[in-house]
């Protein structure tokens, strides 16, 4: 009886010690892609304010700067933003900003009512106004540093039931040639080895808004990798390891891996200490299993992180692929640092657009591929 009590109580804290694990983690994607911080971004001081929460989280988890004096890596680049006016009306009937439409992110902005005019099937040109409309299938917004001599609005093919003929627009958009951003970066020093070091990175930044009413939530992209990379800091926080660990939430990824670009033309760690770097972008799903970008670069290390997969059973597939310049790791594997970016897969399709929300998210292998990083570090630590 005693011994069965045990066990129950054994599997009640287990249990809810993963269910606090997935409560953190819907906790924080729920908060990071909240209005308040409107899409990590250009407009309403979204990605500032998602700086100042993230340094908040480093120091109260014990987490310290990596310079010694400030989690914050300012730089700046320029952007094309849409602060304000975003109306569209085909043929009489207004469009929902997001849903139904994007204005192109390299489109200056236009305030006009014309005649459209055929050129393909999906093309149609108010040539007055300089308005070109593109018919899409699915729509994906980005992030564009100068601006257009004219305005593309891309429509989704569904939003119209007819062609259309006439286009009304009120659009506001304004460049800001030096848009002042941050990397966030903190360390949890190694006890034996501190000169070696183990990163984990995650770009905060996400689309912004487009225009006052409309904002792009960027949950999988990538509230949830930081999330993955804020639970990481916290348990390192508690658990120091011999080799020392770091932690950097890059901005300016979605508009062209700039915040990783900063950083390794602008080091605060020598990049010859990095033993191993692992980039997550794109963390919420799981279901099909992972892919490991420079997995045939690094195939020792690609080993060890399937055979601790098998040997666990955390997820059902890790599917290596060859370099990729498609998130931050990039810019550190062309410095020669060893790195991998890991990415879930299955769940969602929603990528760059106002349906990558959190209550879509289903953070299905969340705890597992918490789990699976942490024993890989330990592997990469014990191998020394
Ligand atoms: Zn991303």
């Amino acid at each position: 009886m005693k011994f069965k009590l045990a066990l129950l109580l054994l599997l009640l804290t287990t249990s809810s010690l993963f269910a606090q694990d997935s409560l953190f983690a819907r906790k924080m994607v729920d908060t990071l892609t909240s209005p308040y911080f409107w899409g990590r971004g250009y407009t309403n001081n979204g990605v500032h304010k998602a700086a100042v929460f993230l340094t908040s989280q480093f120091k109260s988890y014990g987490v310290k700067p990596m310079d010694g004096k400030s989690y914050l890596q300012e730089f700046n680049y320029p952007v094309n933003t849409f602060p304000g006016k975003m109306k569209v009306l085909i043929n009489g009937a207004v469009l929902k900003p997001g849903r139904d439409y994007i204005v192109s992110p390299d489109s200056k902005g236009v305030t006009g009512t014309g005649k459209l005019e055929q050129i393909d099937s999906t093309h149609f040109v108010d040539k007055q106004n300089r308005i070109v409309i593109s018919l899409e299938d699915k729509l994906t917004w980005s992030v564009e540093g100068k601006e257009l001599d004219y305005t593309l609005v891309q429509i989704d093919k569904k939003a119209i039931k007819q062609l259309p003929a006439t286009i009304d627009a009120d659009i506001e958009n304004k460049v800001i040639p030096d848009f002042k951003t941050a990397n966030i970066c903190g360390v949890v020093k190694g006890t034996t080895y501190p000169d070696s070091i183990i990163v984990l990175t995650a770009h905060y930044d996400h689309l912004g808004g487009m225009g006052s009413d409309t904002y792009f939530p960027g949950a999988n992209d990538n509230a949830s990798g930081v999330t993955q990379v804020l639970s990481m800091a916290k348990y390192y926080a508690a658990h120091p390891q011999p080799f020392t660990m770091a932690f950097i939430c890059f901005s300016g990824e979605e508009a062209g891996l700039l915040g990783s670009k900063y950083f390794t033309q602008n080091p605060l760690i020598p990049l010859k200490n990095i033993r191993f770097l692992i980039n997550l972008d794109l963390e919420g799903t799981g279901i099909d299993g992972i892919t490991v970008v420079n997995a045939t670069i690094y195939p020792h290390e690609f080993a060890a992180l399937k055979q601790i997969n098998s040997e666990n059973n955390y997820l059902v597939k890790v599917n290596p692929r060859g370099k990729a310049a498609n998130s931050d790791h990039y810019l550190f594997t062309e410095k020669g640092v060893p790195a991998f970016y890991i990415y879930t897969l299955g769940g969602i399709r929603a990528y760059h657009d106002v349906f990558d929300i959190s209550a879509t998210l289903p953070l299905t292998k969340y705890t597992d591929l918490f789990k699976l990083i942490v024993k890989f570090n330990s592997s990469l630590m014990n191998k020394r």
